[in-house]
């Protein structure tokens, strides 16, 4: 899991996180929601790396991450933009992180399930490996396009491919959807809620969205001017939340 242990965060003289406490286990699909200013990106971005706490520390699977650089601390993130390499294929790019590990000497094909040694076996690998991704992404038709060449939601799905291949400890998801209509919010919410089922990987997952954050979560943090006031259920969050703020931003009935 993912233990976050009394963050504090101040931009110059502002505290924007006031001491965040928050344990998100193992395999979780964590929701962090709440208005916009209250410190979501703040926070996910200290998990990440990309941020450094005032105080409080942040540990990975039982190991302190404070001191490792974001791409040391084996997390996969999606932003609301995807930054795919434009003059690269969907292929190539979802294959970009799985030639870094090569480069690094680490070989794990965690949807190929197998390896095949020599140079030519490897590139063969990432290629089976891609369109295993690809496929379950529904994307396997699109491998030859160039990202110009795809629609909002396509693009999210290469974005997801691309962590996917990762193999990360968990997925950080900041207001992936935020870009795409209405429509293709709701089917991604919904792809997305089946890939955490299928992997089984730790989620944190940040949206203003309440519906979003409704039906996705395992649970939920309701996030208000730096502060968590509730993790709980969404069921339990809508039905008994525990503070008139939580009640007025849910909108649960009176
Ligand atoms: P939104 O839903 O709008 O994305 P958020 O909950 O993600 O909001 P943050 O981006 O975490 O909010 O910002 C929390 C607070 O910190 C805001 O008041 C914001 O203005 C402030 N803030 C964020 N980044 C900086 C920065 N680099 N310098 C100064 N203030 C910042
Ligand atoms: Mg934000």
């Amino acid at each position: 899991g993912i233990d976050i242990d009394g963050i504090t965060k101040n931009f110059g003289r502002t505290e924007v996180l006031r001491r965040v406490d928050l344990d998100i286990r193992a395999g979780e699909f964590m929701t962090l929601v709440g208005p916009s200013g209250c410190g979501k990106s703040t926070l996910l971005r200290i998990v990440a790396g990309l941020e450094l706490q005032s105080s409080g520390s942040v540990r990975i699977a039982d190991t302190p991450v404070d001191s490792l650089r974001p791409r040391d601390r084996d997390l996969a993130m999606v932003f609301q933009s995807y930054a795919l390499y434009p003059h690269l294929t969907v292929g190539e790019n979802i294959a970009v992180p799985l030639r870094m590990r090569r480069l690094k000497g680490h070989q794990r094909w965690p949807y190929l399930g197998a390896f095949m040694p020599g140079a030519r076996g490897i590139e063969r690998a990432i290629a089976a490996e891609v369109e295993a991704v690809a496929a379950m992404l529904d994307i396997g038709h699109l491998l030859a396009r160039k990202p110009g060449q795809l629609s909002g939601g396509q693009r999210q799905r290469v974005a997801l491919g691309r962590a996917m291949v990762r193999h990360p400890k968990a997925f950080l998801m900041d207001e992936p959807l935020s870009n795409l209509d209405a429509k293709l919010r709701v089917h991604m919410r919904a792809e997305i809620a089946q890939l955490h089922r299928r992997l089984g990987t730790t989620f944190i997952y940040v949206t203003h969205d309440q519906a979003e954050a409704m039906t996705m979560s395992d649970r939920i943090a309701v996030m208000m001017d730096g502060a968590v006031l509730q993790v709980a259920s969404p069921d339990t969050v809508y039905n008994d939340p525990t503070d008139i703020r939580v009640a007025e931003f849910i909108g649960s009935p009176k």
